[in-house]
């Protein structure tokens, strides 16, 4: 395939390699360095404060977007004065004519209400499920008029719109010479995300207070009142939770059983990861994908999870994983006793040969070309 010039426009929830971006930020990174090593030439727009592993990056300032995910579904669409989001596309807009595609990461209103508008082509790829009325008829518009411009991680997150049908989708991949692969585990388990509520890490922590296990927690603390809650459902639960093993200031949970272990750069994830039993991943909504599930699998971790979203079309029952019905702690606690029943060389292979780099690389290359090849794309303008 020739050379093509891609600007990847990041998203406006906060810089990259900062975690609040959650898995859009690995995501973007694994896309964009796969597409350099095919001889692409990249360029990153993210928000001032970014990291782009060595890739050429236009740092943009403004007001950073509030989370879709922190919204109902009938919120409007909330644009700040100072918007880093409507920044990053006049920025978009005015260099176009350099890049033969644009590649959209943000789950936000306004890209996809400007597709239209654009005359450089602009592949969406969406990270989330859907979320909100606004969203869905925006993104829907974009899908009947673009046909093939809308990227989805995994089926499931494609059926919870309309315009399922006309998704594309590309799963994802990771770097797997990160991830060491750990045959023999220590006992405890791994929680690793964004601590937020729709992951539902409170049912992690009541799991394996029931089956008496030890779990470290890994990932960002981006909602603080939460964070708060899960200790206190923590201090109800266990009647020896002493006062002086209670919240710290900085409020991270000093009970041996949960431990938290903060928000971790990929090497130092892994490394930490593979050592546990095994993974947990309890969202309370329909996952896009999990990324955590795929860099788990890489190190040779099993991991459990509610039957439902991404993790679901990614763990084999039984066989790289649990998978257990949505919103049942006891379904954990019984799965977490059958861990020991998984082959941990399953989990690495199950990562090997569907969610390596060049396996992603090659979906995404093709997406690209196929939205490249549409020859009446310019006529529908
Ligand atoms: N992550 C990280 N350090 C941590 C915990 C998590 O870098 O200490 C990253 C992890 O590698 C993954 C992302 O956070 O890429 C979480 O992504 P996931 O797809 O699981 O969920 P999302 O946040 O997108 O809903």
């Amino acid at each position: 395939m020739e050379s093509l010039r891609l600007l990847l426009i990041s998203t406006p929830v906060g810089p990259l390699g900062s975690g609040l971006g959650g898995g859009v930020e690995l995501t973007l990174r694994n896309i964009a360095t796969e597409l350099v090593r095919r001889g692409h030439q990249i360029t990153i727009v993210g928000t001032k404060g970014s990291t782009a592993w060595g890739i050429p990056l236009i740092e943009i300032p403004g007001k950073l977007q509030t989370s879709a995910l922190t919204q109902g579904r009938d919120t409007p669409t909330i644009i700040p004065p100072y918007s880093v989001l409507a920044n990053f596309w006049e920025y978009g807009r005015q260099v176009q004519e350099k890049y033969d595609l644009i590649v959209n990461f943000a789950y936000d209103w306004l890209p996809f209400y400007l597709t239209p508008f654009f005359t450089t082509p602009i592949a969406h790829l969406l990270s989330m499920s859907s979320l909100s009325e606004a969203m869905d008829e925006i993104i829907g518009r974009v899908a009947i008029q673009f046909p093939g411009t809308i990227g989805v991680h995994s089926q499931a997150q494609a059926a919870t719109f309309s315009f399922a049908n006309s998704c594309r989708c590309l799963a994802n991949g990771i770097d797997l010479s990160l991830y060491e692969f750990c045959e023999s585990p220590q006992p405890w388990l791994a929680w690793v995300g964004r601590i937020a509520p729709e992951k539902g890490l409170e049912d992690a922590v009541a799991a394996c207070q029931l089956a008496k296990i030890p779990l470290k927690i890994m990932g960002v603390i981006q909602d603080e009142d939460y964070w708060q809650k899960i200790q206190q459902i923590q201090q109800n639960k266990i009647p020896d939770f002493s006062k002086k093993s209670g919240i710290s200031k900085s409020g991270i949970s000093t009970n041996p059983l949960i431990q938290y272990e903060g928000f971790l750069s990929t090497t130092d994830l892994q490394q930490r990861l593979r050592q546990c039993q095994g993974l947990l991943m309890t969202p309370h909504v329909v996952e896009a994908f999990g990324n955590v599930v795929i860099e788990a699998l890489a190190c040779g971790v099993p991991a459990i999870a509610y039957d439902r979203g991404g993790p679901s079309e990614i763990i084999e029952d039984g066989k790289t994983g649990w998978l257990v019905e949505p919103d049942s702690v006891s379904g954990l606690v019984e799965a977490i006793a059958k861990l020991d029943k998984i082959d941990r060389h399953a989990c690495r292979h199950r990562a090997e040969s569907e969610y390596s780099t060049t396996a992603m690389g090659d979906r995404v290359q093709m997406w690209f070309q196929d939205i490249l090849a549409k020859s009446n794309y310019s006529d529908t303008l």
